[in-house]
C-alpha cells in the first residue's frame, strides 16, 4: 500500500477533530462533469452569465421556467446529476464518520452524493440541486414537493419567494451555511482536501484558516493543485481509489474490523 496512505492514517486516528473538504473531483468518478478544464461543462457550452442572481432576483418566473425547462450546459447538469451514484470512496468516507474519525464534510457539490452514501454531518456550501430554499427565511423543501403550479413557488412558512437550493452566481452563501462552514473550520484540527484545489471562494479560506489555526493540512487528488504547496502531505490518486484504501488502514489499526451489517467486531 501507498506510504503516504499509511501516513495519513496514522495522523486521522490521532487528529480530535477531522473535517473533509470535498470538491467537483470526488464526483468526477460518479459521472458528474466538471464545470471547467477537459469535458467540463463550461469548457464545451461556454461560462455562464456571472449575474444569474440578480436575474433571479429581477425575473423570478423566468428563473422558474428556466429551471423548469432545462437548456445548454443546464440540461446536460441536470441528466449526470440524476443518473449519478456515490462510488467507494464516498462509502469509505460515510464509514470513517460512523467511526468518529472524520467529524464532519463541507462539500462544494450539489450532487447530494454524500448523504446518499450515509455520511450524516454534511455541509454544502453551494446548496443541494434536490432542495429549494427560500430566500426570506432559508427555509428548504424538497422540491419535488415545491408547488409550482403558481410562478414563483412561495415559501410554505412566511410566503416568501423560492428558489433551487443551489447557490447561483452573484447569491451570497446562506447564512446558517456560513455559519455552519466557520464552526467546522474553527474545530478542525485536521482538513482532508479530496477533489478539490480549494480555489473558489469561500472554500479557499478553510484549509488556510486550519492551517493558520496549527491544523494538518491532507490533499488526496489525482494531480497537484494551488493548495499542494500549503498541505502537510498529498496523496496521488483519486477519490475512489484512496479512500478505501485509507479506510482499510484505519481499521488495521484500531483493530476492530468492520462487519458487514456495520457492527466492530
Ligand atoms: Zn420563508
Amino acid at each position: 500500500m501507498n506510504d503516504s496512505i499509511e501516513r495519513v492514517a496514522d495522523i486521522l486516528i490521532r487528529q480530535h477533530y477531522v473535517v473533509c473538504l470535498s470538491g467537483a473531483g470526488m464526483s468526477v468518478e460518479s459521472g458528474i462533469r466538471p464545470f471547467r478544464g477537459p469535458g467540463g461543462l463550461w469548457t464545451e457550452f461556454g461560462e455562464p452569465p456571472l449575474d444569474d442572481y440578480r436575474r433571479f432576483v429581477s425575473d423570478p418566473v423566468g428563473y422558474w421556467r428556466n429551471l423548469l425547462q432545462p437548456q445548454g450546459h443546464y440540461l446536460e447538469l441536470y441528466k449526470t446529476l440524476a443518473e449519478a451514484v456515490p462510488h467507494q470512496g464516498y462509502f469509505a468516507l460515510a464509514e470513517l464518520e460512523r467511526q468518529g474519525v472524520v467529524k464532519h464534510v463541507i462539500t462544494q457539490n450539489i450532487d447530494g452524493l454524500h448523504h446518499r452514501a450515509g455520511s450524516k454531518h454534511v455541509t454544502e456550501i453551494h446548496g443541494n440541486y434536490t432542495l429549494c430554499r427560500c430566500v426570506e427565511c432559508g427555509t428548504r423543501c424538497e422540491r419535488s414537493q415545491v408547488d409550482v403550479s403558481t410562478l414563483p413557488p412561495r415559501c410554505p412558512v412566511c410566503a416568501g419567494i423560492m428558489k433551487s437550493d443551489v447557490v447561483v452566481f452573484g447569491e451570497p452563501i446562506p447564512e446558517d451555511v456560513g455559519r455552519a462552514c466557520s464552526e467546522q473550520v474553527d474545530l478542525a484540527d485536521c482538513m482532508l482536501l479530496v477533489g478539490t484545489s480549494a480555489y473558489v471562494y469561500p472554500a479557499a479560506g478553510f484549509p488556510r484558516h486550519v492551517s493558520a489555526q496549527g491544523g494538518i493540512l491532507i490533499e488526496m487528488g489525482p494531480q497537484p493543485t494551488e493548495i499542494t504547496e500549503l498541505c502537510d502531505i498529498s496523496v496521488q490518486g483519486t477519490a475512489a481509489e484512496v479512500l478505501p484504501q485509507l479506510y482499510d488502514a484505519i481499521v488495521e489499526r484500531v483493530k476492530e474490523p468492520i462487519q458487514p451489517d456495520g457492527t466492530a467486531e
